[in-house]
């Protein structure tokens, strides 16, 4: 007969994260998410903006912060933008997309990036997920491209809606980059741009190239939840000269220069990044490795616990990523252990959260064209958790 106590797998995996956060860490109190907590440099920063009154748009903290991001993403030319969200509706505006075409995503990933297509009036159609790296699927891609799409006058059609298919908008979830050489070859042979939403991977590379400088542009996210903030912001990247100008030009009202005259050339966005958000930016992105590094740490603990939990399947970065670890991840057995991980953890001040309700699944999206299969991401999001992420986690830097 069996003495052992039989404990299900959530509570398994709840007194491990347990004793990793309360117990390793010795972190008391609630435990979020994932947090930004503020230091010295960056007080410094956002005091000599204050101290020089110009705190709104353009200036030098401005082209400071855009510097900076151009450099981490190993690109020629960065665009700040109000938001994520901003920074991927202007690229897909930029490269061309229109209310006539179709854009490829996965339908495992932030409202954001369907409502950012959804801005150019183009339709969205959701794509599964790989379950190796949580971005899109290559092989279902390759699948659907070849018996729902057809190549003509070197455009990709979707058959059914008669519509080409102007570009794909990878996600690197969680910040694991996917694999971004297969995506670009299968890219290359149908005519698809790559807008790279890199909103999670600030800092994450694949194959030695950080994330951001593969597709014709990517985007970043700075909102108060990801690695670096600036409370709200995000930014464009590409290594494309006009296309860079033409960015800058059609998210700052489209005005022509001039030192007083109001013109303006097209209908333009005001997406432009604050002064006061470029200085906490710069203060962030100047510490941007330390932060990745202590994201790596955190992971290396939670893994060294969870992937020995046999019912538990611990999200590593994938082949060839060194990841940012933006949030932390398992999958459980089933839904039902799902939700009582949730309790468990939450109810002891853990904060814990599921997966997003797939796109398609949201009443925004109801009518949406999906993939006829999307059974990994439907597995992720009634199956996956995140767990607190935060960079000052580690007991060095909690002063504990
Ligand atoms: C955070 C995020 C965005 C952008 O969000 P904003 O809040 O607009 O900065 C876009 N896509 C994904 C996948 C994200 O996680």
């Amino acid at each position: 007969m069996n003495q052992h106590q039989v404990i299900s797998p959530s509570h398994e995996a709840a007194i491990a994260v347990d004793e990793v956060l309360r117990g390793e860490f010795g972190l008391v109190g609630p435990i979020p998410l994932h947090a930004p907590k503020f230091d010295a440099s960056d007080k410094e920063f956002v005091n000599a903006c204050l101290d020089e009154g110009w705190v709104s748009t353009a200036g030098h903290f401005v082209d400071e912060f855009e510097a900076l991001i151009a450099r981490a993403c190993g690109v020629k030319h960065a665009i700040a933008t109000t938001n994520g969200t901003s920074a991927l509706h202007a690229a897909l505006h930029c490269i061309g997309v229109t209310e006539d075409d179709a854009v490829l995503c996965p339908a495992l990933t932030f409202i954001a990036t369907a409502n950012a297509i959804s801005y150019t009036g183009a339709a969205p159609i959701f794509l599964d997920s790989s379950i190796a790296d949580l971005g899109i699927d290559l092989e279902k891609l390759s699948h659907f491209l070849e018996m729902e799409c057809t190549h003509l006058n070197a455009q990709t059609w979707h058959k059914k809606t008669g519509r080409p298919i102007k570009a794909i908008v990878p996600v690197h979830v969680f910040g694991h980059a996917c694999d971004l050489h297969a995506l670009t070859d299968i890219c290359r042979n149908w005519n698809i741009a790559i807008i790279e939403d890199a909103a999670e991977a600030l800092g994450s590379s694949f194959d030695g190239r950080p994330c951001g400088g593969f597709g014709t542009a990517a985007t970043l996210s700075f909102n108060g939840n990801k690695p670096a903030t600036t409370g709200g912001g995000g930014a464009i990247v590409t290594n494309d000269e006009s296309l860079a100008k033409r960015l800058k030009h059609v998210t700052t009202t489209a005005k022509l220069p001039h030192a007083w005259h109001y013109d303006h050339d097209e209908i333009g966005f005001n997406y432009r990044l604050p002064s006061l958000n470029a200085a906490l930016g710069i203060a962030q992105m100047r510490k941007l490795e330390t932060i990745i590094e202590s994201k790596r740490k955190i992971a290396t603990a939670y893994e060294s616990r969870l992937s020995q939990l046999a019912d538990i399947t611990w999200v590593s970065e994938p082949a060839k990523c060194r990841s940012n670890y933006w949030l932390n991840a398992i999958i459980l057995p089933n839904a039902e252990q799902r939700d009582m991980f949730l309790e468990l953890t939450n109810s002891r001040a853990i904060q814990t959260r599921p997966c997003w309700t797939l796109i398609p699944n949201t009443a925004a999206y109801r009518d949406a064209i999906q993939a006829p299969d999307l059974t990994h991401a439907r597995m992720l999001e009634s199956r996956l958790v995140n767990l607190p992420s935060s960079p000052w986690m580690l007991p060095s830097q909690t002063g504990q």
